[in-house]
């Protein structure tokens, strides 16, 4: 399988959901084995390869280099694999991936009006070498080794009750059963947010509110939530700079397991 990037250069603008603040991206092509590389454009335009980021979370994805960030990389990059985009270059004016509506879907929509090109030069997918395994309490992930990439969700919260999704990656199976899964929140949560600096972009538009009355509007899918949290997981890998074969389960799952899973993936892949 040859890798790929995009064909022309695209350009999505909006309130980051943690800062509140308007930002702009701009995803451009970029050569083969370039991997996914941000382009500080506030910052004397530097150029930074994710592989070489410090990753960490808090409600959310955030990437540092230098005392530069990043928040909310989460869904871009979600749509980038999901996709099975290889190569591109994400210009960021601003601190945060605009939240679009929560959910994948515009990424998903502006990166297929961009087209596909091949590149010719042989795709290199990670092969986990064993299983690993982390759990915390009543969470967990574990990872097996594996030809193809599929992964077992499930989550239990209160208002929603249990969640289970099984889903064998298909770029066509991405985009129309998970990429539309908006982000969530409970309402008795949103004090804590607010005191805590976080959420300022929140709104309807972006999050559903779940609360003791409901939601905050209709769903996309029965079970929008567990796909909002595979959704995240996709995104949260690729963190690794390249897609990874690999059969996944995690148990009421969040950024920080899926960031712990990706750190001891890199540790065993360095091994090597
Ligand atoms: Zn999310």
């Amino acid at each position: 399988m040859w890798q790929t990037t995009i064909k022309n250069s695209v350009e999505i603008t909006g309130v980051g959901l943690h800062t509140g603040r308007e930002s702009r991206i701009i995803i451009s092509p970029a050569p083969a084995n370039t991997g996914i590389v941000f382009n500080f454009a506030d910052k004397n335009s530097l150029k930074v390869k994710i592989d070489d980021m410090i990753i960490s979370t808090n409600r959310g994805t955030i990437l540092a280099h230098n005392g530069y960030f990043i928040y909310t990389v989460e869904h871009i990059l979600s749509a980038l694999n999901g996709l099975e985009l290889d190569n591109v270059e994400i210009t960021l004016e601003g601190e945060e991936i605009p939240s679009c509506d929560g959910s994948a879907k515009v990424f998903v929509d502006k990166l297929k009006d961009a087209g596909v090109e091949t590149l010719e030069e042989d795709r290199r997918i990670i092969q986990l070498p064993e299983p690993i395994w982390i759990f915390n309490g009543d969470k967990g992930i574990f990872a097996l080794p594996s030809d193809k990439l599929s992964i077992y969700y499930i989550i239990e919260f209160p208002w929603i009750g249990k969640q289970w999704i099984f889903y064998e990656h298909d770029p066509a199976r991405y985009e129309q059963e998970i990429a539309p899964a908006r982000t969530f929140g409970f309402e008795e949560e949103i004090e804590t947010l607010v005191t805590e600096g976080l959420a300022k972009g929140g709104s309807f538009f972006n999050s559903i509110i779940v609360g003791k009355n409901g939601y905050s509007s209709p769903l996309r899918y029965p079970d929008e939530f567990v796909r909002h949290k595979l959704l995240d997981l996709m995104g949260d890998i690729y963190l690794l700079g390249k897609r990874i074969n690999a059969t996944i389960f995690v148990v009421k799952g969040g950024h920080n397991l899926h960031v712990e899973l990706v750190k001891r993936i890199k540790e065993v892949i360095d091994d090597r």
